[in-house]
């Protein structure tokens, strides 16, 4: 299967990801992360996104799109993937299209999850992530680590994103509902959107994520 997540900064796009991968057996590709490692590795395009991460901007698309379509391209994706965070504008959404056309491919679904903007800012303000693996994603209150700054998985330090800073989230959330949000319309007219309550347990959104996934098969 080939899927799209979309949804505000903070409503659990990177939390559902990993379990609906495992599920459905497909990498999970998440620009951000990709641009999160570019930065630890200090590499050119690290350096290049950070600037635009910290102020909570879009990284320009020439760049993200060759950092997403490369990433595609690597064997494990051959079968499918969950894109995560990207497409984050329609000029994004049109070079994914013309990649696929390309390869004779197609989305299968584009799944948008839905959450109260005082929820999301709640919890991004108590996120803290794994230095060691971007998929082991905590919060402070909802999803506490049983050791407070420890990952449970495999004991590396947690911290928090220099981008989830009150002021940041703030500007991710405008760029989020003026630049992200059309996407949504732009997969509405190829029928492809399932939009799910991303609100209550997070095992309850993954259950309702696969019954919208099936429905769309
Ligand atoms: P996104 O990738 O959309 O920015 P994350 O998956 O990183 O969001 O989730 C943001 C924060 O909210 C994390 O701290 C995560 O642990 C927490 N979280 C995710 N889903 C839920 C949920 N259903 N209920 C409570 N907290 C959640
Ligand atoms: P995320 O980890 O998805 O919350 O993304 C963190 C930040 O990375 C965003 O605020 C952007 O600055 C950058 N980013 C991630 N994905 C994209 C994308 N598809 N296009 C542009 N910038 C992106």
């Amino acid at each position: 299967m080939r899927i799209v997540l979309v949804g505000p900064p903070g409503a659990g796009k990177g939390t559902q990801a990993t379990r609906l991968a495992e599920t459905l057996h497909i990498p999970h590709i998440s620009t951000g992360d990709l641009f999160r490692a570019n930065i630890s590795q200090q590499t050119e395009l690290g350096k290049l996104a950070k600037s635009y991460m910290d102020a909570g901007n879009l990284v320009p698309d020439e760049v993200t799109i060759a950092m997403a379509k490369d990433r595609m391209e690597q064997p494990d994706a051959e079968g499918g993937f969950l894109l995560d965070g990207f497409p984050r504008n329609v000029s994004q959404a049109e070079a994914l299209d013309e990649l696929l056309e390309t390869e004779d491919m197609k989305l299968d679904a584009v799944l948008d999850l839905e959450a109260p903007e005082d929820e999301v800012v709640k919890r991004i303000a108590g996120r803290r992530v794994c230095r060691n693996d971007s998929a082991h994603v905590f919060h402070v209150t909802y999803t506490p680590p049983k050791k407070e700054g420890v990952c449970d998985v495999c004991g590396g330090e947690l911290y928090q994103r220099d981008d989830d800073s009150e002021e940041t989230v703030r500007k991710r959330l405008e760029v989020y509902h003026t630049q992200t949000e059309p996407i949504i319309d732009y997969y509405k007219s190829q029928g492809l959107v399932a939009t799910i309550a991303a609100t209550g347990p997070v095992d309850e959104v993954t259950r309702r994520a696969l019954e919208a996934l099936k429905r769309d098969q």
